[in-house]
C-alpha cells in the first residue's frame, strides 16, 4: 500500500503557498533561487542576496507587454553568477579548511551551453576566480577565441583535432590566451609535434587518461576500458616516452580525466581520484612538470530534489564533492613530498543548469472523464450496458479493487461484442461512458481512503488529463524525451490553491512520443498535479533547470524553431532589468534550414494561384488574400498563437476522448 496523491477538488480549502512548495519539492532543487510566494505566484531570487524576489507572473506581463509571445526561455544571469559563486566558494571553503594552498580554477566546458551571452556573463564574474574555457570542436575555438579578454584565458582544448586545430590553439597564445592542447589518443601526437616544429612553438600540453574504475549513472561508459577518449597507461607511458624523446617533456603540463556527466554517486569520484593522483603523482616523478590537474566535468545537479543516485539527482552536494577532490589531491601530494598542482574543474551541468526556466501556457486539455453521469439504462438495453451501470452503482460497498476488476471484464466483453456486431457503435459509447464513469469513482474513493492497492496504483496515471502545452518537448527540453530525465514543472500562479486535477504533459509536435511522463513531485512521480484553467486567464506553467545541454540538443522536429529567450538581470533596487531579448526562429527560418527558400515557396503558392485562377477556381483577390496570408505565416511564430478574439485558454470540451496509454 502507498499513499495517493490525489487532490480531490475541494475548492477554498486551506492549502497554501508552503504546501505546493512541498508538493513540488521547491527546496530541494531549487537552491532557494525559487520560492512559492505566499499570494501563491512563484517568486525568483536571482543573486540569492537580499534584493526583493522577481515575481515571474508579473516579469512574464511585462516581456508580453513588450510583444514577445510564450513560450519563452528565461535566462537569468544573477542566477548563473550565483552557481559560479556557489562552486567556487565550495572549492574555497574546502581549501582553506585542508590548508590546500596552490589555487583552484573552474573552467567552463561551452559545449553545455555555447550562447555567446551565456559564455560572456560567466567570462565576466569568473575573472576574478580565473574562469578558463573548454572547447571540443573547431568552431567552440573560434568561438571562445572571439570571447577572451585582456588577462590570460586558461583554454582546454580538447576532442579531435586536425591540423587546422592545432595550430589555431597554438597560435592563440598571441591573442592572450593560454591554450593547452589535450593529447586524447595516442595517435595525436605525432601531428601536435609536427605543428609545433612547423611553428616553432613549445605548447601547453596536456594529456587525458582513461580510467578504469568505471563511472556510475547514465554516462558511466564515458570511464572505464572501452571509453571513446583517454589514454590507458601503457599509452601513457609511450606518450610520455615520445614526448620526453623529441625534446617536449617540460611543456607536458596537465592531467586530465573525465568519467561521464550527471555523476550520480560520490563513489564514482573518490574513485577516480584515487587513481588520477596516483598517475599525477607517477608522471612527475618521470619527469613531466605537472602544474594543473583537471578533474573534467561529471559534478550532478539534484534534478528530481530527491539526493539519491537515481539518474535525475546525485547522492552528494557540491561541498561534498569540492572536499573529496581537495583532500584527494592533498593527501597524495603530502604522502609523496609533492607540490600541490593548481585544480580544475570542467563542471558544466553545474554551472548552468538552474539559470534558465521555459515558462508557456496550457492550449488545451482532454480528460477521460465524462462531464456527467451517464443516463441509467433504459428497459431493452443490452445486458452488458446494464451490468456495467450496477457495477457503477454498487462501488463502496464491495472492495474497490473487485469493483474496478468488475468494470474491465465487462468493457472487454463490450469491445469483444462490438467486433462481432453485436453491439452498435452508440451502446458501445455507452458501455465506455459507464466504464470510465466508475474508474473516477474508484479513484475518488481511494484518494479519500488514502491509500491504493499496488493494482491501482497505475489507474491514478491511467485516468490523468492530458494536458497540451504551447511548446516543442524536443525543441525545448530533449533531454526529457531522449533520456527519461525528469525535470522540475510548476504552474506560475495559483499556489495557494489545491492542484485537483492530475495530469501528463503533451507538446505542440503530433509525435506521439512529445509527452513528458517523469515528474518532479511528493507522492506519484507519473503524473503530475495542476489546476483546472480558468477560461478568463491564461495557465501558465515553468520548466526549471533547463540551462544546460537542452537548447543545444534541441531540435526542430515538426520544424518548430527556437522560442524567445529574454534575459533578465536585477538592478540594485532590485528591479528587473531585460537585458537583451533575442526573438524566436520565424517560420521562414526555420524553413530555410531544410532548403526551402521563402521567395521561392512564395513564388510557387503564386503560380499555383495563377493556375487555380485561370481554371476559374479562385478570383484574384482571392489569390492576393492567400499570398498575404502565406507571407505572414512566414514571418511569424512556429509556436501556437491565440487570435485576438479567442479566449487564452480553450476550455475543455466535454470529451469522451480516452486518455492514451490505456
Ligand atoms: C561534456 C564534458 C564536460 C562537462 O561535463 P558536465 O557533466 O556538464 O560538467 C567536461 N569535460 C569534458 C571533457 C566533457 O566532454
Amino acid at each position: 500500500m502507498q499513499p495517493t496523491q490525489s487532490t480531490p477538488s475541494t475548492a477554498n480549502d486551506s492549502w497554501t503557498a508552503a504546501d505546493s512548495a512541498s508538493l513540488y519539492r521547491l527546496s530541494s532543487w531549487s537552491r532557494g533561487h525559487f520560492q512559492a510566494g505566499a499570494k501563491g505566484n512563484l517568486l525568483v531570487s536571482p543573486s540569492g542576496d537580499d534584493r526583493p524576489p522577481l515575481d515571474l507572473q508579473h516579469l512574464l506581463g511585462e516581456v508580453q507587454r513588450r510583444g514577445v509571445q510564450t513560450p519563452i526561455l528565461f535566462r537569468f544571469d544573477g542566477i548563473l553568477r550565483a552557481s559560479l559563486k556557489h562552486l567556487v566558494d565550495a572549492f574555497d571553503r574546502a581549501r582553506e579548511e585542508f590548508g590546500f594552498t596552490a589555487p583552484y580554477r573552474p573552467i567552463y566546458p561551452i559545449k553545455v551551453n555555447q550562447e555567446r551571452l551565456v559564455v560572456e556573463t560567466l567570462l565576466e564574474c569568473g575573472r576574478s576566480a580565473g574562469l578558463g574555457l573548454e572547447v571540443g570542436s573547431k568552431a567552440e575555438l573560434l568561438a571562445a577565441l572571439s570571447l577572451i579578454g585582456e588577462e590570460e584565458t586558461l583554454l582546454v582544448c580538447n576532442g579531435y583535432k586536425d591540423r587546422d586545430t592545432l595550430e589555431m590553439a597554438m597560435l592563440s597564445a598571441d591573442l592572450g590566451a593560454r591554450p593547452i592542447i589535450v593529447v586524447e589518443r595516442a595517435a595525436e601526437l605525432p601531428l601536435l609535434l609536427d605543428c609545433a616544429r612547423r611553428l616553432g612553438r613549445r605548447p601547453h600540453i596536456g594529456l587525458r587518461v582513461r580510467l578504469t574504475g568505471c563511472g556510475a549513472g547514465r554516462w558511466k561508459h564515458s570511464a572505464g576500458d572501452r571509453s571513446k577518449f583517454g589514454l590507458t597507461s601503457a599509452e601513457t607511458v609511450t606518450v610520455l616516452r615520445q614526448l620526453e624523446a623529441a625534446g617536449y617533456l617540460d611543456c607536458l603540463e596537465l592531467l586530465h580525466f573525465h568519467i561521464g556527466s550527471q555523476i550520480t554517486q560520490i563513489r564514482s569520484i573518490k574513485n577516480a581520484l584515487a587513481e588520477a593522483t596516483r598517475t599525477l603523482l607517477d608522471l612527475r616523478r618521470m619527469g613531466a612538470p605537472i602544474r594543473y590537474f583537471d578533474v573534467g566535468g561529471g559534478l550532478g545537479i539534484d534534478y528530481d530534489g530527491t539526493r539519491t543516485d537515481g539518474d535525475s539527482s546525485r547522492n552528494y552536494s557540491t561541498q561534498e564533492y569540492a572536499n573529496d577532490v581537495v583532500y584527494h589531491v592533498l593527501e597524495a601530494c603530502r604522502a609523496a613530498g609533492q607540490e600541490e598542482p593548481i585544480i580544475l574543474s570542467e563542471s558544466g551541468r553545474a554551472l548552468t543548469a538552474h539559470h534558465s526556466v521555459l515558462v508557456t501556457e496550457v492550449v488545451g486539455t482532454s480528460s477521460s472523464a465524462p462531464r456527467l453521469s451517464p443516463c441509467l439504462p433504459t428497459a431493452g438495453e443490452e445486458a452488458v450496458i446494464e451490468s456495467l451501470a450496477d457495477t457503477c452503482e454498487r462501488i463502496g460497498t464491495i472492495s474497490l479493487q473487485e469493483s474496478y476488476h468488475d468494470l474491465v471484464a465487462l468493457r472487454d466483453r463490450a469491445g469483444h461484442m462490438f467486433e462481432l456486431g453485436q453491439l452498435t457503435l452508440i451502446e458501445r459509447a455507452r458501455a465506455d461512458e459507464f466504464y470510465w464513469h466508475g474508474c473516477h469513482h474508484i479513484r475518488r474513493r481511494l484518494a479519500e481512503e488514502g491509500s491504493t492497492p499496488d493494482e491501482l496504483v497505475d489507474l491514478e496515471h491511467n485516468l490523468a488529463d492530458i494536458y497540451y502545452l504551447n511548446l516543442s518537448f524536443f525543441q525545448s527540453i530533449p533531454d526529457a524525451w531522449a533520456i527519461d530525465q525528469a525535470f522540475p514543472i510548476m504552474p506560475v500562479t495559483r499556489l495557494n490553491e489545491r492542484p485537483s486535477v492530475q495530469t501528463i504533459l503533451a507538446d505542440l509536435t503530433c509525435d506521439s512520443d512529445g509527452m513528458v511522463k517523469h515528474f518532479v513531485q511528493q507522492g506519484t512521480r507519473r503524473s503530475l498535479a495542476l489546476h483546472r484553467p480558468r477560461t478568463i486567464e491564461p495557465y501558465h506553467v515553468a520548466f526549471f533547470l533547463v540551462g544546460a545541454y537542452q537548447e543545444i540538443l534541441g531540435d526542430l522536429h515538426n520544424l518548430f524553431g527556437d522560442t524567445n529567450i529574454v534575459h533578465v538581470d536585477q538592478d540594485q533596487a532590485g528591479r528587473p532589468r531585460l537585458a537583451s531579448i533575442l526573438p524566436e526562429e520565424s517560420v521562414g527560418t526555420v524553413l530555410s534550414y531544410v532548403e526551402f527558400d521563402q521567395r521561392s515557396l512564395l513564388a510557387r503558392l503564386r503560380s499555383r494561384a495563377e493556375e487555380s485562377i485561370s481554371m476559374g477556381r479562385l478570383s484574384p483577390e482571392d489569390s492576393a488574400d492567400l499570398l498575404r496570408r502565406g507571407k505572414r505565416i512566414l514571418r511569424g511564430s512556429t509556436y501556437f498563437q491565440h487570435s485576438p478574439s479567442e479566449s487564452p485558454t480553450p476550455s475543455t470540451k466535454p470529451s469522451h476522448e480516452h486518455t492514451t496509454g490505456l
